[in-house]
C-alpha cells in the first residue's frame, strides 16, 4: 500500500505525443503540470518505422526520433516526467486521486492520453510464441529476420508501412489480408504491390500458428474458397488495429462501446476537471498529428476551467 501522498495541479496520465503536447502547452501557461509517463515513454508511435505525414519534416522521420525530439523539448521547457504506472485510480471526487506503486498523486485537474495497444489475434500460440517468433513491431523486431521469410496480416497503414519496412530485412514478406482491398492509404498500398519482395495474400485469415519452442509456420484459409495453405515463415507480425488502454477508468469515466474515452466538444470527460487526448478518446483519426493537437487543446481547456 502506497503511503505517500502529492498534491499536483495538474496530473497528465501517458507520455505519448498527446500526453506530451499537453505538457508542453500546460507548461508554458505555467500549470507546472507532472507527467505519468506510463509503460511506452514516447506511445506507440516509437514503434513506427517511418513517418511522412507529420508536419516539419520534408525528408521524413521515423518515429522513435520525432518522440526523442518531443521528449527533449519537454525536458527543455521544464516539464516535470516521471517513469512510473499507474495501477488505479479514483475519480470518485475531487480532488481525484491517482496510485502508482509508491506514491498516490492528487489533482483537481487531469489529462488522461494513455494511448492503445496492439490488438491480438487471440489464436494459441499467439502469447507462447510472442518474442519467438511473433512480433506486434516490425520496427523493433524487423532486423531479426534478415534473408528470412516472414508474413504480416492486416491491411490497414501499419501493416502496409511495416509490410515495406521488413523488406528490408527479409527475403520474402507474405502480407495477408482478410478482405481484397487494403484499408490503409493509397500511396502504401501501391508501394507494396509494387515492392517484387512482397506477396499479397487476399481473402485469406490465418488459422493456426504453428511451433513449438519457435514459430514455424502459419496455417491460412482463403475465406472464399476454403482452401488452406501453409506458410513456411520464421517471422510474423500482427498489425490488426489497436485496443483504447482505458481499463483502468472503467466504471470511473464514460466509456462508448468499443471502450474508448467519451469527452464533450472541450475534451472533457463526464468528471469534471478530468480531459482525454490522443488515441484511448479518438477512435476515428488516431494519427500523431491529431494526437498532439487535442492534446494542445485539452490543456487549453484546463487552463480556461482552472481561470474560470
Ligand atoms: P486499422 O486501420 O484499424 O486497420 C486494421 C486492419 O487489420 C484492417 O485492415 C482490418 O481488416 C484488419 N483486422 C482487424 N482485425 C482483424 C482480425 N481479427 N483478423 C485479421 N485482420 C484484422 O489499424 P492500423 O493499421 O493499426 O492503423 C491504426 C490507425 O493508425 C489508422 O487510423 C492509421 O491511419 C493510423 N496510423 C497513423 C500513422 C501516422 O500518424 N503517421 C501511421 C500509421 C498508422 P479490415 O480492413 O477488413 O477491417
Amino acid at each position: 500500500m502506497n503511503t505517500e501522498i502529492k498534491d499536483e495541479k495538474l496530473i497528465i496520465i501517458g507520455g505519448g505525443p498527446a500526453g506530451l503536447t499537453s505538457a508542453i502547452y500546460a507548461t508554458r501557461a505555467g500549470l507546472n503540470p507532472l507527467v505519468l509517463m506510463g509503460p511506452e515513454p514516447g506511445g506507440q508511435i516509437t514503434t513506427t518505422p517511418w513517418l511522412e505525414n507529420f508536419p516539419g519534416f520534408p525528408e521524413g522521420i521515423s518515429g522513435p526520433d520525432l518522440m526523442q525530439k518531443v521528449i527533449q523539448q519537454a525536458g527543455n521547457l521544464g516539464v516535470r516526467l516521471i517513469y512510473e504506472m499507474v495501477n488505479s485510480v479514483d475519480f470518485s471526487k475531487r480532488p481525484y486521486m491517482i496510485n502508482t506503486a509508491d506514491i498516490t498523486y492528487q489533482a483537481k485537474t487531469v489529462i488522461v492520453a494513455t494511448g492503445a495497444s496492439h490488438r491480438r489475434l487471440g489464436l494459441k500460440n499467439e502469447g507462447k510464441l510472442a518474442g519467438r517468433g511473433i512480433s506486434y513491431c516490425a520496427t523493433c523486431d524487423g532486423a531479426f529476420f534478415r534473408d528470412k521469410n516472414v508474413a504480416i496480416v492486416g491491411g490497414g497503414d501499419v501493416a502496409l508501412e511495416e509490410a515495406n519496412y521488413l523488406t528490408r530485412f527479409a527475403s520474402k514478406v507474405y502480407i495477408i489480408h482478410r478482405r481484397n482491398q487494403f484499408r490503409g492509404t493509397k500511396i502504401l498500398a501501391d508501394r507494396v504491390k509494387e515492392n517484387p519482395k512482397i506477396e499479397i495474400v487476399w481473402d485469406s485469415i490465418v488459422k493456426e500458428i504453428q511451433g513449438e519452442k519457435k514459430l514455424n509456420g502459419l496455417l491460412l484459409e482463403n475465406k472464399k474458397t476454403n482452401e488452406k495453405r501453409k506458410l513456411g515463415v520464421e517471422g510474423f507480425f500482427i498489425a490488426i488495429g489497436h485496443i483504447p488502454n482505458s481499463a483502468l477508468f472503467k466504471g470511473q469515466l464514460e466509456l462508448d462501446e468499443k471502450a474508448y474515452i467519451i469527452t464533450d466538444d472541450n475534451y472533457m470527460t463526464n468528471k469534471e476537471g478530468i480531459f482525454a487526448a490522443g488515441d484511448v478518446r479518438d477512435s476515428r483519426y488516431r494519427q500523431v498529428v491529431t494526437a498532439a493537437g487535442v492534446g494542445a487543446m485539452a490543456a487549453i481547456e484546463v487552463e480556461r476551467l482552472i481561470d474560470s
